[in-house]
């Protein structure tokens, strides 16, 4: 992995919470990176570590949460070691955050304009009126309708894209370098997710804020990041451009997420196609490979040892499966067979 040039560094993250049931081990060894003006995308089931592990980039880990190894570099800075005075710095003004439900985070008794300017105070010393001119021309950014009139309503007289755009607006004002969104289009309709995800689009060109997508949705993600980590159990099993991602997968945790993505064409009362089981207990994390106890192909070698990251086309694409060991030729050739079936 290049070091210089990277905006982030997550390298060989591990965090576990230490409850009266034992140590949960949520993530367990991850190196990824972004650069700058670049979105990439952590996607995964719920439970898979990804959340946990942007909460704690982000400064946000809460006990009896604990960083048991790995480390984080934000522009060369180690942001493990950080008082908690600096990653307030940080905060806000160099990485931001928006996440899945904005009622829950919007101040149901403040104007929504009031939130905007509110964030933009936090760092910058400026008055009342010149915040007020900053969020006018923020919502006039991100294309709110009748901002003049709007900045004035309460979040529950917002429709819920409206206030998802109010969750953009106050994560921008401050031009972060990084914006890290959770789940940002789960609970909207479709048309909604799809006008959401331009606004993202559109803001990160015209502010150079790069992008962290947290999703489980890989229909999400093909229309914005450029890189692609596939979280499954604390561990990143297959990484690789978004071309590799959806063209070429490897992993086969990587082909159920692909398989369960809605399609058009499908009949969804018939075709509606889902990752039977459930992630492995993360208080005892499995010997071998995680997603062994749903994996059609697994065999003895999954269920004893972790596999080892192979490379395939390109460097950066990889994948974690017993499947690509020169051993494993016919099992490989069987599941191919059995995926082209399935298209
Ligand atoms: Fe399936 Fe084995 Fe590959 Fe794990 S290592 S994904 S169990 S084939």
């Amino acid at each position: 992995m290049e070091t210089s040039s990277h905006l982030l560094e997550v390298n060989d993250l591990a965090v576990s919470f230490f409850t009266y049931a034992g140590e949960v081990q949520a993530v367990r060894g991850i190196s990824w990176y972004l650069n700058k003006n670049e979105t990439i995308a952590l996607v995964g089931e719920s439970g898979c570590g990804k959340s946990v592990t942007i909460q704690t980039v982000m400064g946000l880990l809460q006990s009896p949460g604990r960083v048991t190894g790995g480390s984080v570099r934000f522009e060369e800075r180690d942001m493990l070691g950080l008082s908690a005075k600096e990653l307030r710095q940080l905060q806000g003004n160099h990485m931001t955050m928006i996440f899945q439900d904005p009622l829950s985070y919007l101040n149901p008794t403040m104007r929504v304009g009031e939130q905007i300017a509110e964030s933009y105070r936090l760092h910058h010393k400026v008055s009342r009126s010149e915040a007020e001119a900053r969020v006018l021309d923020m919502m006039h950014l991100i294309s709110f309708p009748e901002p003049e009139r709007n900045m004035y309503a309460y979040p529950h007289q917002l429709s819920g894209g409206m206030r998802q755009r109010i969750m953009v607006a106050m994560a921008l004002i401050c031009n972060p370098q990084v914006l890290f969104a959770d789940e940002p289009t789960t609970a909207l309709d479709v048309t909604i997710q799809a006008q959401i995800i331009e606004l993202m689009n559109s803001l990160k060109e015209k502010l150079n804020t790069a992008i962290v997508l947290i999703t489980h949705d890989l229909g999400v993600v093909a229309n914005m990041a450029q890189r692609i980590y596939v979280m499954y159990a604390g561990k990143i099993v297959e990484r690789g451009s978004a071309k590799d991602i959806f063209y070429r997968p490897k992993h086969p945790y990587t082909w159920g997420l692909l398989a369960s993505v809605p399609r058009l064409d499908a009949d969804q009362s018939r075709d509606f196609r889902y990752i039977p089981g459930t992630p492995p207990d993360l208080l005892n994390p499995p010997k071998g490979c995680p997603f062994a106890a749903r994996c059609r192909y697994a065999c003895r070698a999954c269920v004893s040892s972790i596999p080892e990251e192979m490379a395939f086309d390109s460097e950066d694409h990889r994948a974690s499966c017993w499947l690509y060991h020169p051993g494993a030729e016919a099992l490989l050739a069987a599941a191919e067979r059995e995926r082209g079936m399935q298209r």
